[in-house]
């Protein structure tokens, strides 16, 4: 199995898994890029997965399954094109002989669902679709959820095996960065990481996917409850050193929507 992220519109990614034969895509907002890479590859498409409604994740959804007849999975609490198979917690999406696990994960929208494939031979490392939810450095805005949902959502994330592939759904990675390096300007792990993502964008190449170990080590918003982040959210927005974890990451969360 060979995963490809395929670049649409300004900083999505479009994740695809193929056998050589037959294919997978995550969030397709666009059709084209994905009826391009089938050419290209000469790629049946066998499904679709998507994690929640926005029209960047679920544009092209429509156009590829009346083209190819592929099946799609999705979010149960949420609207997207029919037909659909709907999915929650504790679901799987049977596809290509896989089986993605998923989970609910509130908060950017109401119904996002992540899709987890565990280690496989085919396949290899642990594979993580997030969505919206979960990016390299940050997390998905609150639209439809609460910071205590949003907080809940990273936590069962964070709670995958380290080396699970974090296939997230923009670059977004180097903005993320920056602000991480705001909150933390000690943490040893983030200069190092920035260059690293750096040199990749220079080269026009993606940042993801990330790995669980890597964002509990730079992420901010994995690492709200850690002494340092605490410390700088609550000296930014006037917090009392032992406010509770959902204000200390809302106060987190406001502090990147206000970051320039
Ligand atoms: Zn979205
Ligand atoms: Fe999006």
């Amino acid at each position: 199995m060979t995963l490809v992220p395929l670049p649409a519109f300004a900083d999505n990614y479009i994740w695809m898994l193929h056998d050589g034969t037959h294919a997978i895509v995550v969030d397709p907002g666009d059709a084209q890029p994905v009826f391009d890479a089938l050419a290209r590859e000469a790629l049946q498409l066998a499904a679709i997965l998507v994690t929640h409604h926005h029209p960047d994740h679920t544009g092209g959804v429509a156009a590829l399954h009346a083209a190819t007849g592929a099946t799609v999975f999705g979010p149960a609490r949420e609207r997207i094109p029919e037909p659909f198979t709907p999915l929650a917690q504790g679901d799987v999406a049977d596809a290509l002989g896989l089986r993605f696990e998923v989970i609910d994960i509130p908060g950017h929208t109401a119904g996002h669902i992540a899709f987890f494939l565990p280690a496989g031979a085919s396949t290899g490392a642990p594979l993580l679709f997030c969505g919206d939810t979960l990016f390299s450095g940050g997390c998905g805005r609150l639209f439809e959820g609460t910071p205590a949902q949003m907080l809940a959502s990273l936590d069962a994330l964070a709670a995958l095996p380290d080396d699970a592939r974090v296939c997230c759904g923009h670059e977004y990675t180097l903005a993320n960065l920056r602000f991480a390096l705001a909150v933390e300007p000690d943490n040893v792990e983030l200069t190092p990481y920035i260059a690293q993502c750096e040199a990749l964008r220079a080269r026009g190449q993606p940042t993801l996917p990330s790995s669980l170990a890597t964002e509990r080590r730079i992420n901010p918003f994995l690492r709200s409850r850690e002494a340092t982040v605490l410390r700088a959210v609550c000296a930014h927005a006037g917090l009392p050193a032992d406010a509770q974890e959902p204000d200390v990451f809302a106060a987190l969360r406001q502090w990147k929507n206000d970051f320039r």
